[in-house]
């Protein structure tokens, strides 16, 4: 706090003095988010060049977000907007043309291999790339490319955040390797209220099963949720687990009726606020895993 008093009351002597053309040097790249995760990541590798506005916050579901005025004007003066992709912020486009926007668009997922599933009878694609760290990394490379093409003076800066952070990621992803295949093969199965693990699963070999689709837009029909408690029991799956965006009173009911125990709280769309157990990406992984193993090994 100290310092950033001692680094205003510098700018107010530079411009005291004259030197207004040196405190405009001094602006930085102003980047929107779309969601707390990927805002997470933004800040990583954009560090003190960058000031990262965030539209769905801690907790907040994206899949059903209603954008604010507010979040229209954020946009409107941004340099460059990050999203997801693969159909996860549907209502972005239509943010993007009421603001006005006219930055640079960088899609976090480019460049990830799509999930596919059938949903009532459609395919759809699995949005939740982001829980395979293998992923992530790809989503780091993007946003330090997007942030070189706006910003090419902190080329630099921004490479060495992003490997920086890349080696975190890459540390992280042997850590969660390690934990869960330390877990016994017929255990390896979970129940969460939306599917947003399909990524995860696949990375790390877990099978996750949800009530809920790709998306929270649809809920979960008496049908779906029969054949989850019909499932549960037959293949006496160990646990259940709530998740930070969803309410938690279906999977309540499905584990009171199936006697599976509650898991804990499982962070898929979103962060922590700032004092909860998942403020960061990693944080987010450790808890997760964390979680995950304590539930299935027990
Ligand atoms: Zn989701």
């Amino acid at each position: 706090m100290k310092h950033r008093i001692g680094a205003s009351i510098a700018l107010v002597l530079l411009a005291l003095l004259g030197f207004a053309g040196g405190a405009r040097a001094a602006d930085k790249v102003k980047a929107v988010a779309s969601f707390s995760i990927l805002g997470d990541m933004v800040k990583q590798v954009g560090g003190d060049r960058i000031d990262v506005i965030t539209l769905v916050g801690p907790d907040g579901d994206a899949h059903v977000y209603e954008p604010t005025p507010a979040d229209a004007k954020n946009l409107a003066t941004a340099q460059i907007l990050f999203t997801n992709g693969l159909g996860f912020e549907g209502w972005m486009d239509r943010l993007e043309k009421s603001s006005g926007f006219r930055g640079k668009v960088m899609v976090a997922s480019t460049g990830v291999k799509p999930r596919t599933m059938v949903e009532d009878e459609k395919t759809v694609t699995d949005p939740h790339a982001w829980q395979s760290l293998a992923n992530g990394k790809l989503y780091v490379a993007n946003i330090r490319d997007g942030l070189i093409a706006v910003d090419p003076e902190g080329k630099s800066v921004y490479e060495a955040n992003a490997a920086k952070y890349l080696d975190a990621l890459a540390k992280e992803e042997a850590d969660v390797r390690a934990a869960l295949a330390a877990l016994p093969q017929e255990r390896r199965k979970i129940i969460t209220s939306h599917d947003a693990f399909g990524y995860f699963g696949a990375a790390y070999g877990l099978e996750i099963v949800a009530p809920e689709g790709v998306s929270t837009e649809s809920e979960a029909s008496a049908k779906d949720v029969a054949k989850i408690i019909r499932q549960i029991k037959a293949e006496r799956i160990p646990a259940v687990f709530m998740e930070n965006i969803t309410d938690h009173r279906l999977l309540d009911q499905i584990a009171s009726e199936t006697g599976a125990k509650i898991g804990g709280e499982l962070y898929t769309d979103a962060l922590s606020p700032p004092d909860g157990p998942a403020p960061t990406y990693l944080d987010m992984f450790r808890h997760n895993v964390g979680a995950l193993t304590a539930a299935v090994s027990a």
